[in-house]
């Protein structure tokens, strides 16, 4: 079990990885598994969070 969730369809906008991106509810922010840092997500609206 992890308190992770993996973000289908999400880009990461640091590095461009597809599905990359994990949201980290105890910190409350978006991570990158390829370029391992914490990165800004960009929803299908094309707005950032
Ligand atoms: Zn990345």
């Amino acid at each position: 079990m992890t308190l992770a969730h993996f973000l289908d369809g999400l880009r990461c906008a640091c590095c461009g990885q597809l599905n990359a991106l994990w949201l980290d509810p105890v910190r409350a922010l978006v991570e990158c598994r390829e370029c391992g840092q914490a990165a800004l997500i960009v929803l299908d609206e094309g707005r950032p969070v």
